[in-house]
């Protein structure tokens, strides 16, 4: 009988997940290593509740664009050389991943797990979790016919989800959004795709997980985890020993030295990406726009425009490389000419949890009976957070509930990253 859940990380997806827990009746305690509302990926990002862009980050050519791009420190992708035995076998895997079959089979997984994504966030406001939440559409716009048809191939089976993307001219796009250059030839039109302020959504969850009697432990990094054979009793967190009946391992990208130290690492690596705020007005945006061939996002909030950008490989750490905020201002600038290339911007900088297949790893923790996992949302942790919360309370919940998830569940299982000789984890 579950009747007490501990979960490691108050990001988006720790957060949604004791969210929902508690709804479901459970006593749950979350533990995080930082303050409050610290999480970094979970408030960084840019903030993209996108069905239509349900794609595994591994996809056919990517590794050959990122190598093309190793020389310029200012692209969107980024391998960074590392010698350290994890990145190299990380890459090894996503190598692995990188064809049609592999990247088709992650569409489809990833589309049936965000197929009920909107009703979800919705159900959030009715729950009186309240947040910036913009439903005005999302433009995916392009300066080359040829980027424009890989994105339409790639966005054409979320119909099956609901999620449509109109092609557009030009001018047509301009119609929809004049700050736009001339230099845009065409674009999709997203309407049903939507955005939040990040900061809003995880400071608000947690609100209302405090509503719903949640215990937060801040500031307490989980340094230790107590068995006894196969079941974990406690974790220990800075002065705390922590027991629970479940424990839910969403650490964001120390997802993977944590579920080492419960018997079974892994291969969560960092995926880092930039941005920047711009509160200069400049230019006013009502769409989130995605500027294609920059691969950068550009979010209109409520009092300032966001841009992220960039999947740096290698790097775990938050130092700013100034080259990498240089590329995407300069990419802002290229697309809507208003927006100045200079003063340079401030900027942050947050890491995502990546998988080597590219699909987040949702459910049991193999070799532990009672530890489910909950991370490796690469690209989509915000978009993904509901949707992975209910399968982790289908999980829970046992009986025909689980049966009926299991099929959306499979492919995120983190069985898949377990040797056929049950110790080692396989990267691929
Ligand atoms: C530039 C950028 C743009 C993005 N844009 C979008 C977007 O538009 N839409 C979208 O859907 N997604 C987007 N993402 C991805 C999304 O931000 C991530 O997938 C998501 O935030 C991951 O959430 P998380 O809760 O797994 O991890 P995190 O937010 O990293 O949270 C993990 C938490 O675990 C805690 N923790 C770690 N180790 C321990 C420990 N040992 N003990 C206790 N606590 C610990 C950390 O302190 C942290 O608070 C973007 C990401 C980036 C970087």
């Amino acid at each position: 009988m579950t009747d007490s859940a501990v979960i490691v990380g108050a990001g988006v997806i720790g957060l949604a997940i004791a969210h929902r827990l508690a709804r479901d009746g459970l006593a749950v305690t979350v533990v995080d290593a930082a303050g409050r509302g610290a999480a970094k990926a979970s408030v960084h990002n840019a903030g993209w509740i996108v069905p239509i862009m349900s794609a595994p980050v591994p996809a056919p050519g990517m590794l050959g664009k990122a190598l093309r791009w190793m020389a310029r420190r200012d692209s969107p992708l980024y391998v960074r050389p590392s010698p350290r035995p994890e990145h190299v076998r990380f890459m090894i895997g996503m190598l692995r991943h990188c064809n049609r079959r592999a990247f088709e089979c992650g569409v489809e997984a990833l589309a049936t797990l965000n197929a009920r994504t909107l009703q979800l966030f919705d159900e959030y406001e009715k729950d009186g979790i309240r947040f910036e939440h913009h439903r005005a559409g999302q433009l995916l716009v392009f300066t080359t016919r040829h980027t424009m048809d890989e994105y339409r191939l790639a966005t054409a089976p979320m119909e099956r989800i609901g999620h449509i993307a109109v092609p557009l001219s030009g001018d047509e796009l301009r119609d929809l959004e004049p700050a736009l250059g001339k230099q845009v030839l065409a674009g999709l039109h997203c309407p049903q795709e939507r955005h939040v302020d990040p900061a809003s959504l995880v400071r608000s969850l947690e609100d209302r997980c405090r509503e719903l009697g949640v215990r937060f432990l801040h500031e307490s990094r989980v340094t230790g985890i107590r068995s006894s054979g196969r079941i974990v009793t406690s974790v220990f967190a800075g002065s705390h020993e922590v027991p629970g009946d479940l424990f839910v391992l969403a650490a964001g990208v120390h997802t993977g030295p944590l579920s080492r130290l419960a018997g079974h690492p892994l291969p969560v690596q960092p995926g880092k990406g930039y941005g920047f705020d711009d509160t200069s007005g400049s230019v006013t945006l009502r769409h989130s726009v995605y500027l294609g061939e920059a691969k950068v996002a550009v979010t209109p909030l409520a009092d300032r425009l966001r841009f992220a950008g960039t999947m740096e490989f290698g790097s775990s750490d938050a130092t700013i490389d100034r080259r990498r905020l240089r590329g995407i201002a300069g990419s802002a600038h290229a697309y809507l000419p208003d927006f100045p290339f200079e003063p340079q911007p401030r900027g942050w900088t947050g890491l995502r949890p990546m998988t080597p297949d590219g699909l987040p790893v949702i459910g049991p923790l193999p070799g532990k009976d009672n530890v489910l996992v909950a991370s490796g949302h690469s690209m989509l942790g915000v978009t993904l957070a509901p949707a992975t919360a209910d399968l982790i309370s289908a999980e829970v919940a046992g009986g025909r509930r689980r049966a009926d998830a299991a099929g959306t569940a499979l492919p995120f299982s983190p069985q898949r990253f377990t040797s056929r000789r049950g110790r080692t984890p396989a990267v691929g």
